[in-house]
């Protein structure tokens, strides 16, 4: 069986692998990456082409609706027809990102990558799949598996040929707010799993619950307000339920995309771990509407919970300007290289809006690793119980070091493969 990967190599976004084995193929995953909210270099902004490799996958299954998973999906309608299977949430967020890929594109004066009619083309072909359902599709037999990481996130696991393999797409091997742990898909013999933070492993949630609980009670007994830039799928809706349910008095303002996703959990009750304290928190949160409102939510005493999660475009970055005295801002992810959150926590400056210069910022900054990703003992915990004779590490700028770590401490035959690379599986 052949292997090839058209993104998220060892890198991570535009997530993008193909399986196949003599006529048959299924694509997993069609995402983009985005540096900073920006298409910078088209080069690798997209998945590598299918021709480069002379193959034309018919049958694609999305693992969950992050951009650098699903952002690039409708593109695969321009020719023709495609079957894609993925689970309802996942399209409903979905949808939302493909519209703001095609606005943001527009103002920045990129290459729209779709338009809306295969927007509509690609809701037409989605075969929708609920977790544990199985399912055979162009021979080949497979059942999505909650990944614990959003709404709707899922591990893939298939039978294809006389292998099974699973794809892990992103997961979180333990309990947050918003979802159980993972549920494990089971044994195979080929694992292709995400290695996103091998390094160490993340802070225990609970002991991240009460830190930003500790801040944001301390910051409001001193007269300011606690701004959350929150990334719009998971963390906002998470901030809110954990700010809810230690201290219903405190008013929290919810504004940027993150309110369009928050009605979409509102959705699905099924899919979140404990959605009665969700949705009481959600109905205690105000959703900002207009500049008015958002002056209303700059006033003393409130917590706002706003998009975007870097700081790079959204209302967050309003806020920063309205902030009363003795406020403090709290990151809670990833802060990638050059993004404004990052230069935020290391140096207290973020660009200017033409992006010439820096603002300096003068406001008490905090960082919290609310991570949704699997850290070094979920990641290494997920492939063992696999038990499989093969591991491809995927979704990661250090692949190739964990790789050659499952390989040392832990015996396995595990490797990295490039963005570009086909292999022998
Ligand atoms: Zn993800
Ligand atoms: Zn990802």
């Amino acid at each position: 069986m052949k292997l090839i990967s058209l993104g998220a190599g060892e890198e991570v976004g535009r997530s993008a692998f193909v399986l196949e084995e003599g006529h048959k193929n299924v694509l997993l995953d069609y995402g983009l990456k985005i540096h900073s909210n920006t298409m910078k270099n088209e080069e690798d902004t997209f998945p590598i082409p299918f021709a480069n490799f002379n193959i034309k996958p018919n049958l694609t299954l999305i693992s969950h609706s992050h951009l650098d998973h699903i952002g690039y999906l409708p593109s695969l309608f321009k020719k023709g027809d495609m079957q894609w299977y993925a689970t309802p949430p996942t399209v409903d967020i979905g949808e939302v990102l493909w519209n703001d890929t095609m606005k943001l594109a527009k103002m920045q004066n990129k290459r729209i990558p779709f338009t809306n009619s295969l927007v509509e083309k690609a809701k037409m072909h989605w075969h929708p799949i609920v977790y544990n359902q199985e399912v055979y599709n162009q021979g080949i037999k497979f059942s999505f598996h909650d990944a614990g990481h959003i709404l709707g996130s899922s591990s893939i696991r298939m039978d294809f040929g006389n292998k099974k393999v699973i794809y892990s797409g992103d997961y979180k091997g333990s309990e947050t707010a918003l979802h159980a742990p993972l549920k494990h898909p089971g044994e195979s013999d080929i694992v292709i799993t995400e290695g996103t933070y091998w390094e160490k492993d993340h802070q225990p949630r609970k002991e991240a619950e009460m830190m930003l609980m500790d801040h944001i009670h301390e910051t409001l007994d001193n007269g300011g307000n606690v701004l959350i830039p929150a990334f719009a799928i998971g963390r906002t809706q998470e901030m809110i339920t954990i700010i809810k349910k230690y201290d219903k008095n405190i008013p929290v303002y919810v504004d940027g995309m993150g309110k369009q996703i928050t009605k979409i959990y509102d959705k699905y009750p099924n899919y979140l771990k404990d959605f009665e304290s969700f949705a009481s928190a959600v109905d205690q949160c105000k959703l900002v509407e207009g500049s008015r409102a958002r002056k209303k939510a700059s006033n003393q005493g409130n917590v706002i919970v706003s998009t975007a999660g870097m700081l790079e475009g959204g209302p967050a970055l309003q806020y920063i300007n309205q902030m009363p005295p003795n406020s403090k801002i709290i990151l809670t992810g990833f802060q990638v290289e050059g993004s404004n959150g990052r230069y935020l926590l290391d140096d207290g400056k973020i660009k200017n809006e033409m992006g010439t210069g820096f603002l300096n910022v003068d406001i008490e900054v905090e960082y919290i690793d609310f991570s949704a990703h699997a850290g070094k003992s979920e990641l290494i915990d997920f492939v063992k119980r696999t038990n499989a004779q093969k591991v491809v590490v995927v979704h990661s700028d250090h692949a190739k070091e964990f790789a050659q770590n499952l390989k040392d401490e832990e015996g396995m035959d595990a490797v990295s493969i490039k963005s570009g690379e086909m292999m022998e599986i």
